[in-house]
C-alpha cells in the first residue's frame, strides 16, 4: 500500500551522549546520510536527523538528537532528555579519558532522563586498531555492571553504526508497541 512520508506508527526519540569528539555528529551522518565527515564540524550543528525503519511491520520513525557541541560546556538541556526514549552513550575507544567519563553520563542520565529509557553504550572508532587504548572487555563488564547494551562501531568504516541504532530502535519498539 502506498505511504505518505510523514506517516509513521511510532515516533522514538533517541539522544547521543558522551565526550565531545568521541564521535557522536559521525554516528549520526553515518546512519541517517551513510556520510562520513573527516574536517571538523560546522559551527551550528543540527539538532537532529531522522531516520525510518521497518520493525515488525510497524513504519518507525527515528529522531536522532546531536548535542551540537553543548556537551563541551557541560549545557545539555533539560529539553535534550525530554521525551527521549532511548541512548547512546558513546566513547573512543582511542581515548580512554572518553571511557572514564562514562560514570558521569550515567549519573547525568538518572538525573535527567526517564528510568526506563534504553541505554546503548557504544566504543567508537574501531578501525583505529593501533591506537586503542580500551580492550572490548572493559566496555563489555561496565556495560554488563550497568544494565546497558553494549556495541563497538566505527562511523568511520561503518561496521556496526547501523546495528548500534537498530538494536535501540528494536529494544524500545518492542516495550512501547
Ligand atoms: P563529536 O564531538 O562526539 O560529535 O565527534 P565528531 O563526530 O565530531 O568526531 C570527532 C572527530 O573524530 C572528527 O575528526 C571525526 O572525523 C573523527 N571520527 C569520528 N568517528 C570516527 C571513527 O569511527 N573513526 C575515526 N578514525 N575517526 C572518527
Amino acid at each position: 500500500k502506498q505511504r505518505n512520508p510523514d506517516d509513521f506508527d511510532i515516533l522514538l526519540k533517541v539522544v547521543l551522549i558522551g565526550d565531545s569528539g568521541v564521535g557522536k555528529t559521525n554516528c549520526l551522518s553515518r546512519f541517517c546520510r551513510n556520510e562520513f565527515l573527516s574536517n571538523s564540524k560546522p559551527t551550528i550543528g543540527v539538532e537532529f536527523a531522522t531516520k525510518q525503519l521497518t520493525i515488525e511491520g510497524d513504519l518507525v520513525k527515528c529522531q536522532i538528537w546531536d548535542t551540537a557541541g553543548q556537551e563541551r560546556y557541560r549545557a545539555i538541556t533539560n529539553a535534550y532528555y525530554r521525551g527521549a526514549v532511548g541512548a547512546l552513550l558513546v566513547y573512543d575507544v582511542t581515548r580512554q579519558k572518553s571511557f572514564e567519563s562514562i560514570p558521569r553520563w550515567l549519573s547525568e542520565l538518572r538525573e535527567h532522563a526517564s528510568p526506563d529509557m534504553v541505554v546503548m553504550l557504544v566504543g567508537n572508532k574501531t578501525d583505529l586498531r593501533d591506537q586503542r587504548e580500551v580492550p572490548t572487555e572493559q566496555g563489555q563488564e561496565i556495560a554488563q555492571r550497568e544494565g546497558l547494551m553494549f556495541i563497538e562501531t566505527s562511523a568511520r568504516d561503518g561496521s556496526n553504526v547501523d546495528e548500534a541504532f537498530t538494536r535501540v530502535a528494536t529494544e524500545i519498539h518492542g516495550i512501547v508497541r
